[in-house]
C-alpha cells in the first residue's frame, strides 16, 4: 500500500493524520515512515534521506543504534514492567544521574519531558507555597496548562499572554509570568514587583526550541542569585541540552547550578524518557512514604525497556568518542553552511552548539527572541523544502532547529554542503 493510500487511512482515524501536532508540517505531502538506521529514514515510497530532524533531538548515536537496540530486546528477554519496587537497572541509572548532573541529588523517572517539568512546578510550589512560575519568551516545556505560552509567538503576541492552545484556564495562564530571555534587567524587575509570590523560574539554559539562542552568563547567574534571594525554585529545563551538549547538561558547562533539572529525550537515544532530579530537600517532597506532601506517579516510569535504553546510550557515550565527532561535524556544517550562503550572496545567520544548527535568513546577531523576528520565514522553509529534493531532511517549520549524530559521516556533511548550495541558490 502506497504513502498516499495510508496517509488517506490515518487520516479517518487519526485526527490530521498523525500523533502529535509537531508533526503536521505543510508541504511534506504524504509522510509514511517505513525505516529507520542510522543517519538515515526512508519512507514507505521508498525515498530515502539523511535525517537532520532526528525526532527533535533524542537518537544522539543515531537511530536504531545497535548496542541500544540490543540492550533493550535483552531487556526484554529479563523483565517486564512489573509497577512495583525497583529494578537494579533504575537504581544504576539513578546513580549515573547523580554522578554526572551537578544539580542531581535525587532523580526520579518519567515517559516524558512534559511530565518532568510539569512535576518540577508541582514540586516548586509544593515546597514554597507560592504561586507565580516564570518562563521566557521562546521556550518550551511541554504541553502542560502552567507553560503551553509564548513559544514561536507572532510579532503582535510577544509581550503578552500567547497560549499555545485553546482549553487553558484563564488563571493558569494568570499565573505564569512571561520575561524577554537574556534579559537580566526583566528578570530583577520581576523578582522586585513579584519575588515573595514566584515558587518556580523555568527555563532552557539554550532555548532550542527557537533554533539556538546562546545564553549570557550574566543572565544566567542573575536566575540564580535572584531565585536564591527570593527562595524561588531555579528549574533548567535540559530536556534537549542533557547529554547532548555534555554529560552534565549545560549546568556543567556554564557552572550555574540550577536547583531542579529536567532531562529527556537523548538520555535514552529515542525511547520514551524523562526525568526530574534535584536538591535533596525538594525531591524528598515525592517521597512515596504516606505523607510524602507532593504526589508522583505513572504506571510506565522507569519501564525496563527504557531504562535499559538509557544505560545502554550512557555506556556508549563514556566510552566512544560520541561527542567528539558530533562536536567537529555540527562545526563544519555551521562554517560550511555560512560559507555557502555568504558565497550567494545570502543573508544568514548560521548557529547552534555542539551537534545542534540552524541557519536563520538574516542579517545580524540572535540574542533574544525579538532578534528571530527578523528571519526570512518563507526562505527558511522554502529552502529545507528544496533540500528534500536532494535526499536531505532538515524540518521545514520556522525556526526549527537541526541535529547531528553519531551516525553521520564526513561524507554526510559534505553532501548536504552541496545540497544547501543548490537550495538557497534555488531560491534567489
Ligand atoms: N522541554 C523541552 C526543552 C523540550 O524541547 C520538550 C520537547 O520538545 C519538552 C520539554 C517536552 O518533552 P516531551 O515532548 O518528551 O513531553
Amino acid at each position: 500500500m502506497n504513502q498516499r493510500v495510508l496517509s488517506e487511512r490515518a487520516r479517518r482515524v487519526i485526527p490530521g493524520g498523525v500523533n502529535s501536532g509537531q508533526r503536521n508540517v505543510p508541504g511534506l505531502g504524504d509522510l509514511v515512515i517505513a525505516q529507520a538506521s542510522g543517519a538515515r529514514f526512508r519512507d514507505r515510497d521508498g525515498r530515502e534521506y539523511v535525517d537532520y530532524h532526528a525526532a527533535f533531538g533524542p537518537p544522539l548515536l543515531g537511530h536504531n543504534d545497535p548496542d541500544v537496540s540490543a540492550a533493550v530486546a535483552e531487556a526484554g528477554r529479563t523483565v517486564d514492567l512489573c509497577g512495583v519496587g525497583v529494578t537494579e537497572d533504575e537504581v544504576e541509572l539513578a546513580e549515573a544521574l547523580t554522578e554526572l548532573v551537578p544539580s542531581v541529588e535525587q532523580v526520579l523517572l518519567t515517559s516524558t519531558g512534559s511530565e518532568a517539568t510539569f512535576h518540577a512546578l508541582r514540586v516548586a510550589r509544593a515546597a514554597t507555597g507560592r504561586r507565580l512560575v516564570v518562563k521566557f519568551q521562546g521556550c518550551y516545556h511541554g504541553w502542560h496548562d502552567a507553560v503551553s505560552l509564548n513559544v514561536i509567538s507572532a510579532p503582535d503576541r510577544v509581550g503578552g499572554k500567547d497560549p499555545i492552545s485553546a482549553g487553558i484556564l484563564p488563571e493558569v495562564l494568570d499565573a505564569t509570568l512571561v520575561l524577554p530571555f537574556n534579559s537580566a534587567d526583566a528578570v530583577r524587575q520581576a523578582f522586585a514587583e513579584h519575588g515573595a509570590d514566584i515558587a518556580a523560574v523555568i527555563v532552557e539554559p539554550v532555548p532550542h526550541n527557537v533554533g539556538c539562542l546562546l545564553p549570557e552568563q550574566e543572565f544566567l547567574r542573575t536566575l540564580r542569585e535572584e531565585c536564591t534571594r527570593a527562595g524561588s525554585v531555579l528549574v533548567f529545563d535540559e530536556v534537549i541540552t542533557g547529554f547532548r551538549h555534555h554529560l552534565g547538561g549545560w549546568q556543567a558547562i556554564s557552572g550555574i547550578t540550577p536547583d531542579l533539572t529536567t532531562l529527556g529525550k537523548a538520555i535514552a537515544n529515542g525511547y520514551p524518557v524523562g526525568a526530574l532530579g534535584g536538591r535533596a530537600d525538594l525531591m524528598d517532597l515525592f517521597s512515596s512514604r504516606p505523607g510524602g506532601p507532593a504526589f508522583f506517579a505513572g504506571t510506565y516510569n522507569g519501564h525496563p525497556a527504557v531504562v535499559a535504553a538509557a544505560l545502554a546510550t550512557l555506556r556508549k557515550l563514556r566510552s566512544e568518542p560520541v561527542h567528539e565527532h558530533v562536536f567537529r561535524l555540527g562545526e563544519r556544517i555551521r562554517t560550511g553552511l555560512a560559507e555557502v550562503f555568504s558565497s550567494l550572496g545570502v543573508a544568514s545567520l548560521v548557529t547552534g552548539y555542539g551537534s545542534v544548527f540552524v541557519e536563520y535568513f538574516m542579517d545580524g546577531p540572535a540574542r533574544t527572541y525579538d532578534d528571530l523576528l527578523r528571519n526570512d520565514a518563507s526562505m527558511f522553509i522554502g529552502y529545507r523544502r528544496r533540500l528534500l529534493d536532494h535526499g536531505i531532511f532538515e524540518l521545514p517549520l520556522n525556526l526549527k532547529r537541526s541535529h547531528v549524530s553519531y551516525a553521520h559521516t564526513d561524507a554526510d556533511v559534505d553532501h548536504l554542503l552541496e545540497a544547501a548550495a543548490l537550495a538557497a541558490g534555488a531560491q534567489l
